[in-house]
Order: structure tokens, then sequence, then C-alpha cells
């Protein structure tokens, strides 16, 4: 069967008020801004980077760390719901939906009670992490210049105001130690498999949010098994992300696809609390691209089929009473259904199972 390498799914989390929010709008401005003309950008419930309009970007950071032409991850689907929630719904088999997670934490605060929530789920998971020490900005005597790589913002700072950040940094570094993490800032990691690298940024001013994509696509490829990335060009494999009530279309499934593809008209078998459901897709729906957006009451777009990695909307009859994190998969071959149904209840008992033991 045909292979190909997917996009990896990404959260961001961490203690309200950090900046989750205005982190994830960086980056999606960023996307939005150096993506190829007509390229989708934004799926259902998620962001698309590209790795190219990280090159665009980051370029000169790309060339300092002598990335470029070396990363073949296609980019990264941005999950746009930050925080603890988002990530407990998106399990699947034998841990997370999400490839790789960011910890956003405040750098003039610390790690604080949900951080380290995040964190010890995070780790219970066994996800590949990256710590985004946000706020830069607010260190005292910090020069902000735009959408600055870190690395190089750092070498034009007065010292009182490098030496201000490397103190916050070592009251975090002493703070993940508590946790049996050993971290440092990202240009001083040495060891990858070993220490989780802490990436300085600002969500209001954009400094440091090129060195967390490349960073990223970095961990990616070192910690992100390549055959997770595989997708076959068989029926999707996913997860659902949401279900609610759409004006004209009825109830629809937000959902996550991590395998596959799935065609309009495909059956699909999901579960509600009393056990699995089978559906018939009647619509899969997904953002316009931004040039043929011009109303924005018009966002949307029906599609013939989807491909990993993505985020769509599936508009079938039969999707009452499914709930969030269920699995979701399309079935080409009718008599295959009982043996996805079978599949799908012993993939509820398995989360339930460890969700229970967490
Ligand atoms: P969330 O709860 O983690 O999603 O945090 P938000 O993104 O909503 O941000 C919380 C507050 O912190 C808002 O007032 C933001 O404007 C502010 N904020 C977020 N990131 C930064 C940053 O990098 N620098 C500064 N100075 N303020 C920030």
């Amino acid at each position: 069967m045909a292979m190909s390498v997917r996009s990896p799914f990404v959260v961001v989390m961490g203690h309200v008020d950090v900046g989750k929010t205005l982190l994830l709008d960086k980056i999606r401005g960023t996307s939005v801004a150096y993506r190829e003309p007509g390229m989708i950008t934004q799926h259902i419930g998620m962001s698309l980077v590209p790795w190219p309009a990280v090159e665009r970007f980051a370029g000169p950071l790309v060339d300092r760390l002598k990335l470029r032409g070396r990363i073949w991850v296609p980019g990264f689907l941005f999950i746009d719901t930050p925080g603890h929630a988002a990530f407990s719904n998106l399990r699947k088999r034998g841990g997370s939906v999400a490839d790789l997670a960011v910890l956003v934490v405040d750098i003039t605060s610390g790690l604080e009670d949900q951080g380290a929530e995040s964190l010890k789920l995070i780790q219970s998971r066994g996800v590949p992490f990256v710590i985004a020490a946000n706020k830069l900005d607010r260190i005292y005597g910090w020069r902000s210049v735009e959408n600055r790589p870190f690395l190089f913002a750092v070498e034009e700072q007065e010292w009182h105001a490098v030496a201000t950040l490397e103190e916050r940094i070592g009251k975090l570094i002493d703070e993940l130690s508590r946790f049996g993490i050993e971290a440092d800032r990202y240009d001083r990691v040495r060891d990858f498999s070993r220490q989780v690298p802490i990436v300085p940024t600002s969500a209001v001013t954009g400094e440091g949010i090129a060195d967390l994509l490349v960073v990223l696509a970095g961990v990616s490829q070192r910690f992100i098994p390549r055959e997770r990335l595989q997708v076959a060009d068989g029926p999707a494999r996913g997860v659902v992300m949401e279900v609610k009530e759409e004006k004209g279309l009825g109830v629809v499934a937000d959902a996550i696809i991590y395998d596959g593809r799935i065609r309009k008209g495909d059956v699909v078998v999901t579960a509600g609390l009393d056990g699995p459901r089978e559906a018939r897709v009647r619509m899969l729906v997904m953002p316009k691209p931004l040039e043929e957006m011009r109303d924005p009451e018009d966002r949307y777009m029906a599609v013939e089929e989807v491909r990993a990695a993505a985020g769509v909307r599936i508009v079938a009859d039969g999707l009452e009473g499914v709930v969030a994190g269920a699995p979701i998969y399309a079935v080409w071959d009718p008599q295959a259904i009982p043996h996805v149904q079978k599949q799908i209840k012993e993939e509820i008992a398995e989360i339930k199972i460890e969700s229970d033991r967490e």
C-alpha cells in the first residue's frame, strides 16, 4: 500500500493566562502570512503550519541551525483548542492522538498548578514535548523586535536583561527537576533524548516563535517514530473532537483524521456511551482557502474526500449521542463492519482502563 508522511498533531497546554491562546494566534498568523497561495491552512479545529512556510518565516535561524533541506515532516497541525481537556479527549489505543505537546509557562511566574498538572498528563501519555517560556517581552529591560528569533534577540540585549532571563530560566529548570525532568534553554541542550528544550517566546512580539517551530521540527524527527507518521492509503482512522448540532446540517462530528482517508458516502463506525454506532457520510466539510473566503458567513466548503492528517467536519445521519473522544473509522468493505465494531469496542475498553489507572 502506498505510504506518505503526515504532519504531526500538536497540542498546546499550560496554566490559565500563560498565553496559550495568543501564542496559537501568533503561530496561525505565521502560517497564513508565509504559506503558498491556494494552500489550505485552516482545518476544522486546527491550523496547519507547513514547513516551507517556517523556512520562509525563520530562514536565517533555519540556516544558523543547519536545518535547511533536512526536515521531512511536512508541517504541523496545531489543535486550536488549548488546554487539558483537549489533550484528555485526544486518546487512542496505546496513548495519545497528539504527537507533540507544547507546555507553555509564564517566564515571570514559573510552572504553576495547572502547568504541573499538564506536565504530568503529558508524561503519562509519553508524548514528546517542548517548553515555551512565554512573556519574554516582560523581562525587565528586554528590547523587542517583532518576530525576531530568540537566538538572535538574546545576542542584542543588555547584560542585565540577559541576567534576569537566566535567573528565570534557572528557576524554571529547578522546578522542572522536581518532576524528574531535566531541561535547559534549547540552544544549550546537548542531548535531546535526556533534556527537554526550553524556548523563550513572546506571543505579543512574536519573538521566539521561529525558534519554537524549528525546535518542534527537530523534536518531531528525533522522537516521533516515523511509522507513527506514515499514513496508509486505506480507510480513515480518527478520533471525534466534538459532536454538535449545526443549523441546516443536523448533528455533525468534528474529527481528527490521523490515518488513511475518508470519502463522501463512506460508512463510518464510531461510538456513543451505549456502544458502537454506524453512520453514512453525507457531507465532508472543510474551511475554504483564504482566497475564496469572500463573505465571513460563507467560510466552509464541501469536499469529496479528506486525507490524514486533517481536521474535518463529518455530516452523517446517526451521529446523535456520539461522544467526544470516541474513535471514528471509515469502512470501505461492508463485510468488515462487525470487525471494525469489535475493534472500536476493544479500543474504548482499553482507553477506559488506562484512564481509570491515571
Ligand atoms: P491563556 O489563558 O493561556 O490562553 O492566555 P491568553 O493567551 O488568553 O493570554 C492571557 C493574557 O496574557 C492576555 O492578556 C494576553 O494579552 C497576555 N499575554 C499572552 N502572551 C503574552 C506575552 O508573550 N507577553 C505579554 N506581555 N503578555 C502576554
